[in-house]
């Protein structure tokens, strides 16, 4: 077995995603010892319903369906928010938590409306990721990843996607979304549990 952290030998995963966001930070996150694949190289794949009630479960259904297809490493990330005051809303209903047709933005601003009135010390919430790692049509690892932090009262800043402009990381100041990649990469749900999977023992070609 190699290294997996050899540049000049990367290993190759298809990633399950739809999301160009997702890919780019796991792209970020992984460098250059993996060389990431998208869905563009498995057009047979259609749309993978998320019938799970985890994030376990997503991630591995995500992971299959494109396994099934790809013969080689394939990775599959499901995450979202999850705030207390919501008892744990959106969870594994983050993407969609608007209904019909929901996008960020419109995600957004119902969670600012269901959290309307709720006091600055009420406002706790989490992310969390799970990364399902599949080959030959078996799950072989789950890694998890979780970051604590709070919603705040509008939204700021640019950067990243989803609820970045409102989630405020425990221990700091401002956003994800002004944070910056480099800072938000290291400290997020997706960094940790994509650090699981960087060192995990399992890795051949
Ligand atoms: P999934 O594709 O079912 O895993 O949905 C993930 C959803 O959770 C995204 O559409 C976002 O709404 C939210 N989410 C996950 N990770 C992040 C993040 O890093 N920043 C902001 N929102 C995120």
């Amino acid at each position: 077995m190699l290294e997996p952290a050899n540049p000049a030998n990367p290993y190759t995963v298809l990633v399950s995603t739809r999301n160009a966001h997702k890919l780019v930070e796991i792209r970020q996150i992984l460098g250059p010892s993996f060389e990431l694949l998208d869905l563009s190289s498995i057009p047979a794949l259609g749309e993978v319903e998320e019938t799970g009630t985890t994030f376990e479960e997503n991630a591995a259904l995500k992971a299959l369906a494109a396994s099934a297809h790809f013969d080689g490493w394939v990775l599959a990330d499901d995450s979202g928010l999850e705030v207390d005051a919501l008892s744990g809303a959106p969870g594994v209903r983050s993407a969609r938590f608007s209904g019909e047709g929901a996008t960020d933005v419109t995600n957004r601003a119902l969670l600012l409306e269901k959290l309307a009135g709720v006091p600055s010390n009420q406002r706790s919430a989490r992310f969390r990721c799970v990364i399902a790692l599949a080959r030959g049509g078996e799950v072989l690892a789950h890694f998890s990843g979780s970051v604590e932090g709070a919603i705040i009262g509008s939204e700021k800043g640019a950067g990243g996607f989803g609820y970045d402009p409102l989630f405020m990381p425990e221990g700091f100041a401002e956003t994800f979304a002004e944070l910056g990649a480099e800072t938000k990469n290291r400290l997020s749900h997706r960094g940790r549990a994509l650090a699981g999977l960087k060192s995990w023992p399992g890795w051949v070609r």
